[in-house]
């Protein structure tokens, strides 16, 4: 993958090195039941190439239904955290870079496409906790969109721990998580996220499990149609058999084991790796907003 003529995108705060804002001392890390790094890490692996973990791939729907709930948290000091900067480290500068590339492809695409105008998102990089718009972020959760301060939250560990311990980080995955989440903006931009958490409200577990899949599939067909316009971001054949690889690196006995051991089991019926990369690439061939309809099917 090509991302190095991108341009850096500024909508980045980096509160890495950061005690957490207005929390309690922070979150003990495995407070979802005493995991061990390990396993955390193979739910989030895993949750992004075959959509177990609902904390991941419910992403935006959960945080909403979190905030709801009455689950908020105060802001954190974001002007003295972006004052500092971060380590210009070649993932962050990965991150910028794609970031910039989205808001240069979206606010293109999406008012031609949609008629509705992009507004950009902030992508927070954290490490360990901080608090968010939409509850305390955890590194344990994954990356996530919070549409109710319309940021990316996004611990770098996690694309470490993606490369060093299963071999299947690289750019690609890493530059796809980005676009991923960036997919959820834009269907918070559409209206399409607050449409799908009212009605996950009103429908059984079962149905909103439904539901959250294809706004995941979505999402990821929202990551190939950036894909297929960036000018400094193509994705080649070898990309997507490195996402595919990745997904077929962990078998399914462990990935359920993983996903049986972290909080919530509810989501087995998730999108697979197959749909997954299916979307994508719907979006990749397309270029089109239109084409990931995938509450048409
Ligand atoms: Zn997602």
């Amino acid at each position: 993958m090509d991302w190095e003529g991108s341009r850096e995108s500024t909508n980045v705060e980096d509160l890495r090195g950061q005690p957490m804002a207005g929390g309690g001392g922070g979150v003990p890390f495995g407070a979802g039941g005493g995991l061990g790094i390990g396993t955390v890490v193979i739910v989030l692996v895993i949750s992004y190439f075959t959509g177990i973990n609902p904390s991941v791939l419910l992403g935006g729907a959960q945080m909403v239904q979190g905030a709801r709930g009455g689950y908020s948290a105060p802001a954190p000091s974001q002007a003295r955290a972006t004052a500092q900067g971060g380590a210009k480290d070649r993932t962050t500068k990965l991150v910028r870079s794609v970031l910039g590339e989205t808001e240069d492809v979206w606010s293109q695409i999406l008012p031609q496409q949609t008629g509705v105008k992009y507004v950009p998102a902030t992508l927070v990089l954290f490490s360990g906790a901080t608090s968010s718009g939409c509850g305390t972020a955890q590194s344990a959760m994954g990356p996530f969109y919070c549409p109710e301060d319309k940021k990316v939250y996004l611990d770098t560990s996690f694309f470490h721990d993606m490369e060093t311990k299963y071999g299947g980080g690289g750019d690609f995955p890493d530059a796809y998580v980005v676009a991923h989440e960036i997919g959820h903006h834009v269907q918070d931009l559409l209206g399409i996220l607050g449409k799908a958490n009212d009605q996950e409200q009103q429908v059984s577990k079962t149905q909103a499990n439904a539901i959250s899949v294809r706004i995941e599939l979505m999402a990821d067909c929202l990551a190939g149609v950036f894909a297929a316009h960036a000018r400094n971001w193509h994705v080649n054949q070898s990309d997507i058999q490195q996402a595919i690889a990745t997904a077929q690196a962990i078998g399914d006995d462990r990935l359920q084991t993983a996903a049986r051991g972290y909080a919530v089991p509810d989501s087995f019926t998730h999108g697979s790796s197959a749909q997954r990369v299916q979307w994508l690439t719907t979006g990749l061939k397309s270029g089109d907003v239109k084409s990931c309809d995938t509450f048409a099917q």
